[in-house]
Order: C-alpha cells, then structure tokens, then sequence
C-alpha cells in the first residue's frame, strides 16, 4: 500500500502489518467464504486477533484510536476489503457502533460495551433505513416509547448489513411525532438494540447481488423491551447523533472500494502481460493499456481524498463535502474500474475462478449503502456551494469602451446615490449588456447604488407597474429584478445596445 507523507509511524506500520495480514490471512479465508456463500465469522474472528475493531476506540477502553484514529481505521477496512467477505462487520462495527458509543455514551455504556468491541466480542450494525424511509431517512416510522425503564419499540428495518450475525444494533426509532419535532428534526432517539432482546428478530436474510453471504437482512420489532440505559444521548438527539456519524461513516464505506481496485489492477496486469492474441501479449494493445491507466487514476484520485478527509477528520474538521465525495468518488470509480477488468480480461472476467466477477458484482452495493452516489451529489451541491460561498461571488463587469466587451473592473467602484427610479432602470438595462439574460439579485443592484432596501423595493415594485422591470419574487418577496423591453427603450436608445465585433463587414452591421 502506498503511503502517504502526513501519516504516523503507527499509520505506516499498521500498513505494513495490514497488507502482509490481508494477503497472507484473510484473502484465503474471503475468498473461500464468498464461493460458499458464507458469513466470514472465521474473517472476523482472524481480524479480532489484530485489535483492529477498536482503531476507532480510545485506548481507555481497549482501543487504539490515539494512535490510528480515522485514517488508521481507512487504512485497516482498504487492506481488508481486497479479502471481500471477510471484512463484512468491521467497518459496521467500528464506524456504525463503536463511533457513537464513544462519541455519545455515557461512561457506563462506554464500560459496558467498548472493551467487548475493541476484543471482537461484540459485532455491530447499523440500523437506519427501514422499507418507507431509504434516502429520506428522516422518514424514520419504527417508534420506541418509554414505559418505566424501558423502552417499547414498534416497527422494521431493512437492508441491514450483517445483521443477522451481529450483537449490537445502533438504532433510531421515531420518538415524537410532533410536526413541529419533525421540522426541527428532533423526533428521532439514537440507541443500541442488543441480541436477545425479547422482542426484537431478524425478519428476512435478502438474497443479494453481490457481497455473498453478507447477511443483509429486514429487522422486525414487535414491542421489543430496549432498556432506557441503551439509549444514545438524549430523547430527540437521533437525527443529530446519526448525523454526526455519517462523515466518518461515509469515508469509512469510501476505504472499503479501494482495496477492491487494487485487486482488479493485479489481476487485470496478470492478464494483460500473460495473455497472447495477435502474436502479442493483450497489454501491447493501446486500447487495454488505456484502461488500465484509467483503472489507476481513479485509484489514485480515490485514495488521496480518501486519506485526505480521514486526516481531516482526525484534525477535528468537519467535513461533510470532503466524506461525500469520498464516498461517491471511490464508490463510482470502483464500479467502473471492476468492469474495466472484466472487459480487459475477457471471458476469464466473467468467470468465478477469478475475484474479479465478484468484485464487479460487490462494487454495485457501494454506490448505494450509505447515501447513494445521487444524494450525496445533492448533498455536494448543497453544501459546496455554501462553503465556497466567498469564491463564488463574480466581480463587478463594466463594458470595456475599447473592446466593447465586459471586463471586471478589479476593485469594486463608488455607488451611485439613488435619486429616483430612473437610476434602478438604468442599472437593470446596463446589466442587459454585461449579463445577457440574467436577473439581477438585490444584492447585485446594491453594488451599483447606493440605496436602502425599502427603497429598492419601492422603485422596483414602481418600476414594474410600468411594465419597465420584470419582477422574480420568492417566498420571503422579491428576490431578483430585470429590465423588459419597453424598459430598454425608455433606459437608452437602441444605438446603446448595439456591437458588432471589429471582423464583421461593415455592411452587414445595420
Ligand atoms: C448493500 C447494502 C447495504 C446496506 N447496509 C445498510 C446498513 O447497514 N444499515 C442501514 O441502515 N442501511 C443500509 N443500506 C440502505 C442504504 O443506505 C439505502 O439503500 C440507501 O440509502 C438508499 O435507499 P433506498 O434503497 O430506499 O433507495 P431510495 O431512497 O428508494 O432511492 C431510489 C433511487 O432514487 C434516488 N433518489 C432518492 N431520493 C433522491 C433525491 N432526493 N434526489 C435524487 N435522487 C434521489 C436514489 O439515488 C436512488 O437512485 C444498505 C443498502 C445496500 C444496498
């Protein structure tokens, strides 16, 4: 595994020993395990002996999160997932429960459950989505009331990996029903749901697509008795705790899709120099070679921003654009990269004798579990464009009188004092000619005059009951302004708006 040059000793060390461990231990066991289709307890069991459920655990409790925290954690589940079904339940257990027990439990809970993780003892699951709430997981309906010392839960769950072979359960359950909890997203309640509960069952182990024998299953509870002990934080801090584990969640479901790559990239190179056809190996041809070489770009890429928002998170930073492209990225560049090798490797690709069919069919699940790829985008466009709010902001354009052309005038000029509303005309129609067909925001009209904002409203509501501006109004009023035509007219004559670039004939120019 390449290293990277903000890493620890311990980090490049657990790479080493993680890599050896892998090849030497856990493939064998995977890959037995995946053409059976069975859960891998043996992988788990093998992993347990490595401390390496606990890299997310302070050493307090038998972790090592001092020492590898977030990137160590990455850095064990892209080692592991080259073993595919042997690492089902350690990203679950370290990001899904060990995280919020450590980051929301009280030192009792923490007592209770943390050096049983740390041992391997106790596999956990994360229990979100539920059949009426997938993307929408807000949409969560499965109620837990409180009665005395206990919770009643009511209510399913879906698609949950492991599940059947796991002990604890990091579940939300709607707790209020209140529209106005709703609005403010304090209807949910974060607790861990233990194996045994009575109650509490798994209702169906799903056939899937991939990740064979994985124990995707449905969860059914009918009046379930969960302890007010296990319950997470406080009443209505659902929403907030699942929130706040997402980001390491999600660059932890990004690791796991970068030992898959590597495995593709080996094996694809095994084929490419061993395979003859033409008289010549397959990897002479440019068009294999190309794919290839995508193959490792999107490696690479993957990896950097990988390890990038692991070492942020472990700085303290949040970073949700950052685990959100992460997962996006590498769970793409995974499902392209595993048809690539299927197509670089022929019929073999297809073939069970090699991993690479089940990593095609593995890297399907990645672009889904955890957010998929379209509402992460969402999530990017949301948020991105929030954090990047001071880079967004284009500069002041004037007409250039020499080039007739708009060019940024640099620092910002003097405003204009308001003196009526032929002034706010005069902008709208100046803006005709610097941005053609764009609205102009209060805000932007704000740089040009100086006027106050009752006023603005003022000269443009008038302004529109002439037919001379045109009005986008929002919930909250007008949120953007432009000129009409009639506008154009009255603002400047029509020469105003005329150009013609210095290569056109004269005589066409009329
Ligand atoms: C293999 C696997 C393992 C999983 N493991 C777990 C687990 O351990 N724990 C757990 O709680 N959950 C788990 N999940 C559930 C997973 O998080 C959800 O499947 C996922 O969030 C999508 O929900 P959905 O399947 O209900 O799809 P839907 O929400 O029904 O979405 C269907 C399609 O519509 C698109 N879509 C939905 N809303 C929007 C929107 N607003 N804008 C644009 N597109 C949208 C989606 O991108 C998708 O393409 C797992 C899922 C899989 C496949």
């Amino acid at each position: 595994m390449e290293t990277y040059p903000w890493w620890s000793e311990a980090h490049i060390k657990l790479a080493e020993d993680a890599k050896k461990f892998t090849d030497e231990v856990l493939i064998p066991i995977g890959e037995r395990d995946a053409l059976l289709k069975k859960f891998s307890r043996e992988g788990l069991k093998q992993m347990a002996t490595k401390g390496w459920f606990g890299a997310l655990v302070p050493k307090k409790y038998g972790g090592h999160a001092e020492e590898w925290g977030v990137t160590g954690a990455a850095i064990i589940t892209e080692e592991a997932s080259r073993a595919g079904e042997a690492a089902g339940g350690l990203g679950t257990t370290m990001f899904g429960s060990a995280t919020q027990i450590v980051h929301n439990g009280t030192e009792a809970q923490k007592q209770k459950w943390l050096p049983k993780i740390c041992k391997g003892e106790l596999i956990g699951c994360i229990t979100m989505t539920e059949p009426y709430a997938g993307s929408d997981i807000a949409g969560i309906e499965s109620t837990a009331v409180l009665e005395g010392d206990h919770y009643i839960v009511n209510g399913k769950k879906r698609y949950q990996t492991i599940a059947a072979a796991a002990d604890l359960y990091m579940c939300y359950f709607l707790t209020s029903s209140k529209p106005e909890d709703r609005m403010m997203y304090t209807h949910l309640t974060a607790m861990v749901v233990e194996k045994g509960t009575p109650g509490f069952h798994i209702e169906k182990i799903n056939d899937t697509m991939g990740y064979d024998g994985s124990y995707n299953c449905y969860l059914s509870f009918d009046n379930a008795k969960v302890p007010a002990f296990n319950r997470l934080g406080q009443e209505g801090e659902g929403w907030k705790i699942m929130m706040g584990g997402l980001n390491v969640e999600r660059i932890l479901n990004a690791a796991p899709t970068l030992g898959p790559m590597r495995e593709c990239i080996r094996y694809t190179q095994q084929h490419l120099q061993r395979r003859v056809q033409f008289n010549q190996p397959t990897g002479a041809i440019a068009t294999n070679q190309f794919k290839l070489a995508d193959m490792i770009w999107k490696l690479y890429l993957s990896r950097l921003v990988v390890y990038y928002s692991a070492h942020c998170a472990d700085l303290g930073k949040d970073v949700p654009v950052e685990a959100a492209i992460c997962k996006m990225f590498s769970s793409d560049s995974c499902m392209e990269t595993s048809m690539e090798a299927v197509q670089c490797m022929g019929g073999n690709g297809i073939m069970k004798i090699y991993p690479i069919e089940r990593i095609f069919r593995d890297s399907k699940h990645a672009q889904i579990a955890a957010g998929t790829s379209e509402v992460l985008k969402l999530l990017i466009y949301r948020q991105g464009t929030r954090n990047m709010k001071n880079d967004l902001h284009v500069p002041q354009r004037v007409i250039d009188p020499e080039l007739k052309m708009p060019l940024p005038v640099g620092k910002p000029l003097p405003k204009t004092a308001v003196k009526n509303e032929a002034d706010v005309l005069k902008v709208l129609a100046e803006n005709y000619r610097v941005n053609p067909g764009l609205h102009m925001t209060l805000e932007d009209i704000k740089e040009w005059l100086d006027v106050s904002d009752a006023d603005l409203v003022k000269y443009l509501e008038s302004l529109e009951k002439q037919g001379l501006a045109g009005l986008y109004r929002t919930r909250k009023g007008i949120g953007m302004a432009r000129v009409t035509y009639t506008g154009l007219q009255k603002a400047n004559p029509p020469e105003y708006y005329r150009y013609f670039p210095a290569w056109a004939d004269k005589q066409d120019c009329w």
